[in-house]
């Protein structure tokens, strides 16, 4: 188990409940090893809440010098699927987690579940229930009454393990018979109102492949696997937090080799966003967004592909914090944490998102300068880059005004700006085209004025970014806002925001960001933070942008690409 970053910001996070829980079982010795696991069921992709349990999960582990199994809990073969299981191992690796002595599978324990199922029927207390679904539902009761016993709880043993190993041989359609365990139909915990442990599936296993009819429960399955791989400390979420009288029924009824014991906390919960992998799964499938890893889905596939690092994820993580109360974290954190480690990361380029352009009149034509710029203007580790500057260029037409409002500091007719790196440039002539668009600024360049020169000294109004024409790349960029404009969203449908991704064709980027790494974000100074997206491979530039750069859009001075978030 390795992770990269280092020990004072785990120590920094795990300040928390379950932390001195585990601290006091250890000081008081009755905790030898910690064991944490991280179980996805690999029936989608990883989201940010996942990523709250794999931090929580894998630093802890860490800091008390013991392990964390990852372990996909793999026992609906009706929902899962090996693309899943990939994804998920993907997407742990790229958390910057390593799992301990190998992956392990809730199949990989299929026998010895079934093993200590049949045990509970031997001590008498569990029984094949013929009962449909719908009955057994009917007969649990509800939380002001009382359960009904079914009529089949009274089958002797024998009767019971035969059929039990007669569901095992697949002699039943699916749904004909459950294996139940006998607790206590009267229970005030519905979940100890004798909980189905296996049921009938006849279904293709990822890994089992047909082996198997029978499967068990998660209740049943989870435990008893905690117990196999000596977990110490189980932690999951607060939704389970009733199911523990059963996780501990379960180890107290069976011979197993440890006592794990289970601690709950509350899930991970954000605005303008949903957590919940059903619901994923839904915008998946009905083609609401572009696929798992689309760039606006909180999975960690999609904050991938729109170039946020996992080093702002594990950050994002460890500010949250870890506690018993739910609680909804605004997404903006998330943001912040991304700006925060992208302003640190990323090399800075310029790019043009919506070109207008520029002759210097006074510039020779088929001449190019060599303007030398910081990759970085805080960390000169980053070292410098070219930038070739020629007669035309090409700026943003938001930085230009015809007919400047008040406040206006940017390129005006008769007004003088910097380009970013080099000269001091002023505006003589506009041309327009037949529906009086401004398509072309005539400028003149003030040849003394280059940034290492006196001329350089010169106070200006503004300074904007560039590209030449001769160092320009023609790029795609994707802008992307929330997908949900409502802050809860509670109808997939109508809550989604249709203008969730905005597409620019027609950007011009410099020639250095071809080249640069895909994967690692790129700060396009004065617009945001970009990275290639996957479909940058093709030959074509696509760029995603990741983050913009201030919280509030409408300071930024390319307002127009954001549009108000609600
Ligand atoms: P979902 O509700 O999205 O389907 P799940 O709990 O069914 O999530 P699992 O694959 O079973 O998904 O989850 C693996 C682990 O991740 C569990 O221990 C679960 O408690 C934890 N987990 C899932 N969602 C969150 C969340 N939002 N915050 C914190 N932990 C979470
Ligand atoms: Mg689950």
């Amino acid at each position: 188990m390795a992770q990269q970053s280092g020990v004072q910001e785990v120590n920094a996070s795990a300040n928390n409940f379950i932390r001195s829980i585990i601290a006091s079982d250890v000081d008081a010795g009755c905790t030898r090893v910690v064991i944490t696991r991280f179980p996805p069921e690999p029936n989608g992709y990883l989201h940010l809440g996942h990523a709250k349990s794999i931090v929580l999960n894998y630093e802890l582990a860490k800091e008390f010098g013991g392990r964390c199994n990852l372990r996909l809990d793999d026992t609906n073969p009706a929902k899962e699927k090996v693309q899943y299981i990939d994804a998920i191992k993907r997407d742990v690796q790229w958390l910057g987690f390593e799992w301990a002595e190998g992956l392990r599978f809730a199949s990989d324990y299929f026998e010895q579940l079934y093993a200590w199922a049949c045990h509970l029927i031997h001590i008498g207390k569990a029984y094949v229930d013929d009962q449909s679904v719908h009955d057994i539902r009917e007969g649990r009761g509800t939380l002001t009454s009382p359960g009904r016993n079914s009529p089949f709880r009274a089958r002797s043993v024998e009767e019971n393990a035969e059929l039990f190993a007669r569901m095992r041989a697949g002699e039943f359609r699916n749904g004909e018979r459950v294996l139940r365990a006998k607790i206590d139909m009267a229970s005030p915990n519905l979940n100890l109102r004798d909980p189905v442990i296996y049921r009938i599936l006849n279904a293709s296993h990822p890994r089992t492949g047909t082996a198997w009819h029978i499967y068990p429960s998660y209740d049943f399955a989870h435990g008893q696997c905690d117990a196999i791989e000596e977990v110490s400390h189980s932690l999951c979420t607060l939704e389970f937090e009733d199911h523990r009288p059963l996780y501990d029924w379960f180890l107290d009824n069976l011979p197993v080799p440890s006592r794990p014991r289970q601690f709950e906390f509350a899930r991970l919960d954000m605005t303008h966003t949903v957590l919940s992998k059903r619901v994923l799964t839904e915008l998946v499938r009905d083609g609401h967004v572009e696929g798992w890893d689309d760039p606006r889905m909180p999975t960690l596939a999609g904050l991938r592909r729109r170039g946020v690092p996992a080093e702002a994820v594990r950050r994002f993580i460890r500010g949250v914090g870890v506690s018993k109360a739910n609680s909804t974290v605004d997404d903006s954190v998330l943001d912040a944490a991304i700006r925060d480690v992208l302003n640190e990361q990323a090399p800075r380029r310029m790019a043009v998102l919506k070109p207008l352009k520029v002759t210097i009149e006074n510039y020779p034509a088929g001449r190019i300068e060599e303007l030398e710029a910081p990759n970085h203007p805080a960390d000169a580790s980053f070292g410098t880059r070219i930038v070739p500057f020629s007669r035309e260029v090409y700026i943003e037409q938001d930085d230009f005004s015809e007919v400047p409002p008040r406040g206006f500091r940017r390129l005006a007719p008769g007004r003088e700006v910097r380009l970013r790196y080099g000269y001091l440039v002023t505006c003589h002539d506009v041309v327009k085209d037949a529906a009086g668009r401004v398509v072309e600024l005539r400028c003149t360049y003030d040849p003394d004025s280059g940034s290492g020169a006196g001329g350089g000294q010169r106070k200006v109004g503004a300074t904007i970014h560039w590209v030449s024409a001769v160092d320009a790349l023609p790029a795609e960029v994707r802008l992307f806002n929330r997908l949900f404009t409502r802050a809860r969203p509670t109808d997939l449908v109508t809550d989604l925001d249709p203008h969730s991704m905005q597409t620019l064709s027609g950007c011009l980027v410099e020639r250095a960001t071809a080249s640069d790494p895909h994967g690692d974000a790129l700060q396009f100074e004065r617009q945001g933070y970009f990275t290639h997206d996957d479909d940058s491979r093709s030959g074509r530039l696509v760029f995603n942008r990741t983050a913009s750069l201030r919280e509030n859009p409408g300071k930024s001075p390319a307002a127009h690409l954001d549009r108000v978030r609600k």
